[in-house]
């Protein structure tokens, strides 16, 4: 591919871009076209050990060394360099993941803010002092962990980055990031950008590669001091265990089966575009996608016959030509969404959207289906499809709307419309959920709000300031002066 600013061959270890201890490379599939548009580089175990040792240098150099408000200065400075680079980012990712112009250019800014948001908070991160016996003072640090591994996916490559190293990097850990195999290139593009706005050499260290291979390797050295996984649920139990070995925390998240609540009281106007757009946003693949549409039974007809006219007006296609929907990542992903629609022959189709003329034919697309009536026990209903397919769910009363809500083993995001302001919290409080929204559905793009599931959906938090807490670890100190 040309154009690029980087080498995509190539890993960043210790500030040095070199080819993988193994000289292989795999193929950067353009999803739009099912063509393979560049290589990147089978980093493995070697490449995986060679960027903690330097991560590990760089906690003993300068970034070690840097104090907070250097560290805040480095990623507001790089923050502000990403910024310049949104369109070149932007293509880049579209490319790669097969996002929607407009949804990728969205990615590289919110990377930005995170950037904007994490330097400004490096200074702001503060221990407490506790009362205690007399004669003694005692006091918290927040200390960071150390060397720091980041298993991100291919859905949001851009934003995780900013989240998880982001936060991190302002806490002064030194990150090893393995990307995703399937999307690898805006992860190194931003190594290329971090290395040109100065931070230290082996602050960021990149390794691509497979997940069995430079992935494993990553989740089981013994040199890492906290993981951070976004993924599958499989994949992080692996983690998870891997982790365990070596006694080090973990932060999981891992999808759901986000529901919204519709009440007959509801402000339908305001809901009804977060109702469709988070639902299909990157072709549903996205953690946080509202799957499951709960619709009160006085509401249900006019809130199907409104989602349906919505699908039947989306349109996937190339993700350079901009369209509602791009192709899904892959073509065994778009298998496993075809299985789903399969299972889903005996249900209600509320709607349909199309893939425009003149498709590649080698892309992997999927027209977005919109399900009606889907009883809460099929497997539709409960687990998460990873694509461009929701389904509306109808329920009686607000206890039926929760035991349906809450009757998956999920637990990342959840939303209430309502008009009844006590309803609205009393729900708040019952969903099983880490982010509860009323009357919104992800608005803002929530760079400052704590994130994160339980159950299935993972546990730890990511984003707002509350990272910066789990990427530390507390140090006690109790001192006795008479
Ligand atoms: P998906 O199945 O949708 O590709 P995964 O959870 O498998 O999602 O992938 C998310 C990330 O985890 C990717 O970077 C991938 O390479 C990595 N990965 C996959 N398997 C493993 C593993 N066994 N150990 C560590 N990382 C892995």
């Amino acid at each position: 591919m040309k154009d690029l600013w980087f080498d995509p061959g190539k890993c960043l270890l210790g500030g040095a871009w070199r080819p993988p201890a193994g000289g292989d490379s795999l193929p950067a599939i353009d999803p739009s076209e099912g063509r393979e548009f560049a290589r990147i580089a089978r980093g493995g175990p070697t490449d995986v050990g060679a960027a903690v040792a330097a991560a590990r240098a760089a906690l003993a150099g300068e970034w070690g060394r840097a104090t907070a408000a250097e560290r805040g200065r480095a990623l507001a400075r790089l923050g502000r360099l990403v910024e310049t680079r949104i369109e070149d980012l932007a293509r880049l990712e579209a490319r790669d993941v097969g996002k929607p112009l407009a949804q990728a250019r969205a990615d590289a800014r919110a990377l930005a803010r995170y950037l904007e948001f994490y330097g400004g908070a490096a200074d702001k991160l503060m221990g407490e002092t506790i009362p205690y016996l007399a004669g003694y003072t005692a006091f918290t640090l927040r200390e960071p962990h150390g060397v720091t591994g980041h298993i991100i996916p291919w859905n949001y490559p851009m934003q995780i980055i900013g989240r998880s190293v982001g936060a991190a990097l302002a806490a002064g850990n030194a990150c090893v990031l393995k990307p995703a195999e399937e999307a690898s290139l805006t992860a190194l593009a931003f190594a290329a950008l971090a290395a040109e706005a100065g931070l230290p050499p082996g602050a960021l260290n990149v390794v691509p590669g497979l997940g069995a291979e430079a992935g494993a390797a990553l989740a089981a050295h013994p040199g890492i001091d906290h993981l951070s996984f976004t993924g599958s649920v499989a994949t992080g139990r692996a983690i998870q265990t891997a982790a365990a070995a070596n006694v080090v925390p973990v932060t999981l998240e891992l999808g759901g089966k986000s529901p919204e609540l519709v009440f007959d009281d509801a402000d339908l106007e305001a809901a009804l575009p977060f109702l469709v757009g988070p639902g299909i946003q990157n072709a549903g693949q996205t953690c946080s996608a509202a799957a499951r549409i709960l619709v009160q039974r006085g509401i249900h007809e006019r809130v199907t016959a409104a989602m349906a006219a919505r699908y039947r007006a989306l349109r996937a296609g190339p993700a350079l030509e901009d369209h509602d929907l791009g192709p899904l990542i892959s073509a065994r992903q778009k298998a496993i969404v075809e299985g789903y629609l399969a299972r889903g022959r005996d249900l209600a189709v509320a709607g349909r959207g199309a893939i425009v003329a003149g498709a590649p034919a080698g892309g992997a697309y999927v027209a977005p289906v919109l399900f009606d009536a889907v009883p809460p026990e099929h497997a539709l209903a409960r687990e998460e499809i990873f694509g461009p397919v929701q389904v509306i769910i109808p329920f009686e009363d607000e206890e039926e709307a929760v035991a349906i809500a809450n009757g998956t083993g999920y637990g990342l995001v959840a939303a209430v419309w309502t008009r009844d302001g006590a309803r609205a919290l009393r729900l708040a409080r019952r969903l099983r959920a880490g982010q509860v929204f009323l009357n919104n559905y992800g608005a803002g793009g929530g760079v400052e709000l704590p994130f994160g599931g339980t159950g299935l959906s993972g546990h730890g938090r990511e984003k707002g300031f509350e990272a910066l807490y789990g990427f530390t670890r507390l140090k006690t100190v109790a001192a006795h002066h008479g």
